[in-house]
């Protein structure tokens, strides 16, 4: 099948189409000429409507174009329909795409780095390159370059040729494919052959931002924001840096001086806090032992705000602590030296499992969850299994 009925490279602007359906095959449709883009070269397929029924995805499909619908429709062959673009999906690629040509053009003609992959993510416009060392003031320049030629406003064009005519140009990288080659030409920016979708001129890109480097194999992948995302990104960090400098009452300049202050005292006072609760905690069980003046104790802190980690007894008693948190208990069990001898496993077998107890710990402190219930019969059992002994 030839390329005609490819209406996207015979006008990449045109946002809604008159076809017919040629074939269905479950839920993809298949059309005469078609204005909706497949999957290829990192660009993600287009998305629209078909006589209203919305196209999710478009691929390539053994020479044909298979549009995605997966909702309930009712098409059948022959159907004459109108297809509508998502043109803000579409033309969002576009501009990421050509920015992806100036980009990769320059990386190649200003610092002889070739691009290995490339990804038109949702997030950022990402160029694998074969360079794990291209530093950070050459990916400012990169973008401040690509920027330029923005603001030139560079006509972008095709050319169409045999693969031995296409071979004999400069291209940025060699041919992958047979058959008729379409080279797309921006000028003094790129000429490479490719099949994707381009803007007319790199005045509608608008800007490029480079926004960071990932490690990637052996090699460094560069990541750019394009157009309005560009913009947008920008104002974000602008918005979050303000609200953090009223926050701190800061300026700017001191910024992240006021934040690592702030990090630090912060550090500090929960140091003093976690000291405090550990006193607290210990002062509160001290007076429950002295009150309690038995070897064997149990109670119920549920009205006290303690944290199990913050106890450090170190007293000669077997002590069982419990808090209540709607339907389940939390437990804590303390076993002083003269009770260094017992069986934690038997422990749990003939008191824990009355609440359904899970946990463990190592002498001399245990601790865990359970169920609120039968309380009073662990209760009994734990008085009783230490004080018969
Ligand atoms: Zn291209």
């Amino acid at each position: 099948m030839s390329n005609s009925f490819k209406e996207y490279y015979i006008d990449p602007y045109k946002k809604e189409l008159k076809a017919q359906i040629v074939d269905i095959k479950e839920n993809k449709i298949y059309l005469d000429k078609t204005i909706f883009y497949p999957e290829g070269g990192g660009q993600p397929g287009d998305r629209g409507y078909i006589n209203g029924y919305k196209v999710v995805d478009t691929q390539k499909d053994n020479g044909k174009i298979a549009h995605f619908i997966n909702e309930p429709f009712d098409l059948k062959i022959g159907d004459s329909v109108i297809q509508k673009l998502d043109w803000t999906h579409r033309y969002s690629y576009m501009k990421m795409h050509t920015a992806q040509h100036l980009i990769s053009g320059i990386l190649h003609s200003s610092f002889n780095v070739a691009t290995v992959s490339v990804h038109q993510g949702s997030q950022y416009l990402s160029i694998e390159i074969a360079d794990n060392s291209f530093s950070k003031e050459n990916c400012y320049k990169v973008e401040d370059i690509s920027n330029d030629k923005i603001i030139e406003s560079l006509d972008v064009s095709y050319l169409e040729m045999s693969k031995e005519e296409a071979q004999k140009l400069d291209l940025r990288r060699s041919i992958k494919v047979d058959g008729l080659i379409r080279v797309v030409k921006i000028n003094n920016a790129d000429l490479i052959a490719c099949g994707g979708l381009h803007v007319k001129n790199t005045s509608e890109i608008k800007r490029v931002m480079f926004c960071g480097v990932e490690k990637i194999r052996k090699h460094f992948r560069l990541l750019f924001k394009v157009g309005e995302s560009a913009i947008e990104e920008v104002r974000k960090y602008d918005s979050i840096i303000k609200e953090l400098c009223t926050l701190h009452s800061a300026k700017v300049e001191t910024l992240v001086e006021c934040e690592k202050n702030y990090i630090e005292k912060n550090l500090e006072v929960e140091k003093q806090l976690r000291s405090l609760k550990k006193e607290n905690a210990n002062l509160v069980l001290n007076s429950i032992i002295k009150e309690n003046n038995q070897n064997v104790i149990f109670s119920d802190i549920s009205d006290y705000n303690i944290d199990f980690k913050d106890i450090d007894l170190n007293v000669d008693k077997a002590i069982f602590l419990y808090r209540r948190e709607d339907e389940i208990l939390k437990w804590y069990v303390y076993l002083g030296n003269s009770y260094k001898n017992y069986d934690f496993k038997d422990l749990r077998v003939k008191v824990l499992s009355l609440i359904e107890g899970k946990g463990g710990g190592k002498f001399p402190s245990f601790q865990g969850k359970g169920v609120y219930k039968n309380i009073e019969n662990c209760e009994k059992a734990f008085l009783g299994y230490f004080n018969e002994r």
